[in-house]
C-alpha cells in the first residue's frame, strides 16, 4: 500500500550506505576491530562499562537470562503490555513467566505494586521494560530486587541513551538489553547489545554470544591460538563486521534523531490533548529524558478504537498496536500462563500507536490528529459514547 503517512521509516543516509560498504573491502567479516569500535562507542555513549554487540535483541535477552542463571523451573516476572520475545526467551530457559500488570492508566510500565503481590518462593529474576522509551520506576524496582534477590534484566529495545535520575537505562539492573531492529531508535538492520558493569556477567556474555568458546576465529586468524575450550555450552548470537559498521554511523546521528523525535511528540501532544476522547500516557510520570520510540494514545470511548484505525487506514495514515498483551496469546494460553492484569487488558484493547519518525513532517503530525478528530466525529452509531 501507498500510504500518506506510513507508521514508520528507518533513517537511513549516504553514511550509513558507506559504513555498510566500508568492512567489506577488509578481508575480515564478521565480529572483529570494527564491532569492537561499535562495542566501545556504545559503552562511551551510555557510561557502562561492558558492551557486547549480538546479532538481535531477542538474543541478548536470551543471554541475559542465562548469565543471570535462570533455569528451569525458575520464575521471571515480566510484563505482559510487551513484545513477546520477552516471555518467549523466558520460556527458551525452560523458565516460566510471571505476566505483571501495568501501574496506572497514565504509566504504562511493570507495576512495582503487582510485582511486590507475585512474587514467590520461585521467583529468580524480573525481566522490566521501558515502554515506549519512558523508564520503568527503577529506585522501586531496585530495591524491591534486593530485598528479594532477585536478578533485574533490562529490555532497553524502546529506551536507547535515555536516563532515569541521573542514571543511562540499561546501567540499573543487573543486565541491560537493546535491540537494533529497522524500527528502532537506532539499527543495524537486525542487531542487538548486551551491557553489565558485572564483570563475571559480562566475561559470560561474551562467551555465550559465540558458543562458549574462549578463542575467537579472528584470535586463530591471527595466529594466536590453534585451540579453545568451551566453559559454558553457548550459542551463535554474533553479529557481523557490516551491522557493527552501520551501527558505529547510526550512533553518530542519535541525538539529532532524539531531538527531532522529541519536537515530533510535543506537537502531537499539542494537538491531541485538546480531544476528550483521546488520553496521552506518561504526561505526568514524563522523566528529563525520554527515549521517544513510538507515540502511544488510548481511545475513551469504548468499542471505538477499530473504527479510528480503519479510518485514518482509509487516509493512508498506517497505525499499530503496542501490544496485544502476551498472555492472551492462543499460544500461551494452551500452556495455561494465566495472569491477573486487567489494565493490561484495558490498554491493549484501546490503544493506538501513531505513527512517529524523525523524517516525519509537521503536516503529516498535523494529518494523523485531523484524521482522529474527524473518525471520533464520525464514529457509527453502534459505539458508544
Ligand atoms: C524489538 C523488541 C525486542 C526484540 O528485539 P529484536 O532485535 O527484534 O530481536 C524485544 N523487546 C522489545 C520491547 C522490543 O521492542
Amino acid at each position: 500500500m501507498n500510504w500518506n503517512v506510513p507508521f514508520f521509516q528507518p533513517d537511513i543516509t549516504e553514511d550509513d550506505i558507506q559504513a555498510a560498504i566500508k568492512p567489506l573491502h577488509d578481508s575480515w567479516m564478521t565480529m572483529g576491530p570494527v564491532t569492537q569500535q561499535f562495542e566501545e562507542a556504545f559503552s562511551g555513549k551510555i557510561k557502562t562499562p561492558y558492551s557486547h554487540a549480538v546479532c538481535n535483541g531477542t538474543a541478548a535477552l536470551h543471554i541475559a537470562l542465562v548469565a543471570c542463571d535462570i533455569k528451569p523451573g525458575d520464575e521471571v516476572l515480566v510484563p505482559s503490555l510487551t513484545f513477546v520475545a520477552c516471555a518467549n526467551v523466558i520460556l527458551a530457559q525452560g523458565a516460566t513467566p510471571i505476566f505483571i500488570d501495568c501501574t496506572s492508566k497514565e504509566d504504562w510500565t511493570i507495576s512495582p505494586d503487582d510485582i511486590e503481590q507475585k512474587i514467590s518462593p520461585n521467583t529468580k529474576a524480573m525481566m522490566v521494560v521501558h515502554y515506549a522509551g519512558f523508564p520503568c520506576n527503577m529506585e522501586t524496582i531496585t530495591t524491591i530486587a534486593k530485598k528479594h534477590d532477585l536478578k533485574v534484566i533490562e529490555d532497553c529495545a524502546h529506551a536507547v541513551v535515555t536516563k532515569d535520575h541521573d542514571r543511562f537505562l540499561g546501567n540499573w539492573g543487573d543486565v541491560g538489553c537493546f535491540s537494533f531492529f529497522s524500527n528502532k531508535n537506532m539499527t543495524t538492520g537486525e542487531g542487538g547489545m548486551v551491557v553489565t558493569q558485572n564483570q563475571e556477567i559480562a566475561n559470560r556474555i561474551k562467551y555465550l554470544r559465540s558458543h562458549g568458546m574462549t578463542v575467537l576465529s579472528l584470535d586463530k586468524h591471527k595466529g594466536r591460538a590453534a585451540t579453545y575450550d568451551v566453559v559454558e555450552p553457548g550459542f551463535n548470537y554474533r553479529i557481523d563486521e557490516i551491522r557493527s559498521s552501520i551501527g558505529l554511523s547510526q550512533l553518530n546521528r542519535l541525538d539529532d534523531n532524539l531531538a527531532k523525535r522529541k519536537h515530533i511528540y510535543d506537537l502531537y501532544i499539542k494537538i491531541l490533548n485538546k480531544i476528550d476522547e483521546v488520553s496521552i500516557p506518561f504526561l505526568e510520570t514524563c522523566a528529563e529524558s525520554v527515549g521517544y520510540h513510538i507515540f502511544p494514545i488510548l481511545i475513551n470511548v469504548e468499542g471505538a478504537r477499530q473504527s479510528i484505525i480503519d479510518a485514518l487506514k482509509t487516509n493512508g495514515i498506517q497505525t499499530s498496536i503496542h501490544y496485544p498483551p502476551i498472555h492472551l496469546f492462543s499460544g500461551y494460553q494452551a500452556h495455561a500462563y494465566t495472569a491477573n492484569c486487567p489494565l493490561t487488558e484495558h490498554i491493549s484493547a484501546n490503544e493506538i500507536t501513531l505513527p512517529f519518525y524523525p523524517s516525519m513532517t509537521d503536516e503529516q503530525v498535523i494529518m494523523v490528529c485531523d484524521g482522529i478528530k474527524e473518525a471520533l466525529h464520525n464514529l457509527p452509531t453502534t459505539v458508544s459514547v
